[in-house]
């Protein structure tokens, strides 16, 4: 077997085998086979597609690529839900502590922000002190003690999707059913729930533009995951606008702590609850969705959620006084608005422009590795569908670097 056969093989629309699938993620991860034709082939993929076999063989292959982790001596159904990405996404901070205060075990690896999306690590380490990384040891104990813990992905989990995706990043690789598939369930099934949620986002802030191609993308992921023996679920969910009112890091913490005092918006609050009671049915804490829903508003409504968060945020050496007191979390030192030039009402907010003028703020990273500035982003004070007049504060821009805030704007 050799590369050169395998990339000429879908260039010309031929099905690759299972093995020919495994030779190149083995060799790709082990530096064997150079990025130059790993990105050949990636191209192949993007206009030849891959078939279901096809799919679920790269699966196999990228989840097989790195550790497999056992949260078998956790009690209970563990349950993972997963993003697909957008802007002002901080559902992991809400419906996890929601679930977890209705008897959920929730053991969760999740990601850093990645080009204008938002990832929860970076979020989390807005609050000071908090720790996003531990021994597994560690990590289970914590989930057995209190039921909840975060924490970022280990080097060890999917490299070959680590690799993957950098080079996908950089060959406009990355909008494939597949592909994208493939990244998102090996990551999932090495990471060892026994049930997925997957919130499949959909709009102009999410790498699905259309409905109909996140339906596709959902429906894969779901029977990759089932096939797998993992229950799976998936909702398709707006990202054609920001999800709330909050897009960067310390401004979408306060957010959710906002939410689970029943104080948050709308839009957020509603899809939280969703997500949450799919968790608890998934988990088993309640006979069906409609009584995890209730149960996840409970949990809000009595205050049960947010105990939970001030509990895994002090338990992984954070400062708790910050969920009680949102108002604690220091303020960027450059504020802009942006106010409405003529009267009417908003017909669209483009989530992906919010999320580049984000990121422009400092609340995202430009290079690889970067600080972020954790005060900086974007505060929205209307939606779409509100009235505006003349004049009004559409949105106010922040950051602590005058010139990144002149930039966002
Ligand atoms: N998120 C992932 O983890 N992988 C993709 O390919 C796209 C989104």
């Amino acid at each position: 077997m050799n590369m050169n056969d395998i990339i000429l093989k879908k260039r010309n629309g031929a099905e690759l085998s299972q093995a020919e699938i495994h030779y190149f993620i083995n060799g790709y991860t082990a530096g064997e086979i150079p990025d130059y034709q790993a990105a050949a082939l990636l191209m192949a993929i993007m206009f030849q597609k891959l078939s279901k076999d096809e799919t679920i063989y790269l699966t196999e292959a990228m989840k097989l690529s790195g550790d497999l982790v056992d949260l078998s001596s956790i009690h209970g159904i563990k349950v993972d839900k997963h993003s697909t990405g957008g802007v002002g996404d901080k559902t992991t901070l809400i419906v996890g502590p929601i679930a977890s205060a209705c008897g959920v075990p929730i053991a969760k690896m999740s990601g850093r922000g990645l080009g204008f999306t938002g990832g929860t690590v970076d979020k989390m380490e807005a609050i000071p002190g908090m720790q996003t990384s531990m021994e597994p040891e560690a990590f289970i104990k914590q989930v057995n003690e209190i039921g909840l813990a975060v924490i970022g992905q280990t080097g060890h989990i999917a490299p070959a999707d680590k690799k993957l995706y950098a080079l996908r990043d950089v060959t406009a690789t990355i909008d494939n059913l597949s592909l994208i598939s493939a990244s998102i369930m090996s990551k999932k099934l090495a990471a060892g729930a026994d049930a997925i949620l997957l919130d499949v986002k959909c709009g102009s802030g999410a790498f699905m533009k259309t409905r109909e191609d996140a339906v596709a993308l959902a429906e894969m992921m779901v029977f990759i995951g089932n096939r797998s023996g993992k229950k799976t679920v998936a909702v398709v969910s707006d990202m054609s606008q920001p999800l709330g009112l909050a897009v960067g890091n310390a401004l979408e913490v306060e957010e959710a702590i906002l939410t689970l005092k029943d104080k948050g918006p709308e839009d957020i609050t509603k899809l939280s609850i969703e997500l949450a009671g799919i968790m608890i049915f998934l988990g088993q804490k309640a006979v069906s969705l409609e009584q995890g829903k209730l149960m996840a508003a409970e949990a809000i409504s009595n205050g049960s959620a947010l105990t939970k968060l001030a509990e895994f945020v002090s338990r992984q050496g954070g400062d708790p006084s910050y969920i009680y007191d949102e108002t604690k979390f220091p303020k960027a030192k450059y504020t802009e608005d942006l106010l409405a030039e003529q009267a009417g009402y908003i017909s669209a907010i483009d989530a992906n422009i919010i999320g580049l003028a984000s990121q422009h703020t400092g609340a995202g990273r430009m290079v690889m590795g970067e600080a972020i500035d954790m005060s900086a982003g974007i505060i929205l004070h209307k939606k779409v569908g509100e009235k505006v007049s003349i004049g009004q504060k559409i949105a106010t821009i922040e950051g602590n670097e005058e010139a990144k805030v002149k930039m966002g704007l």
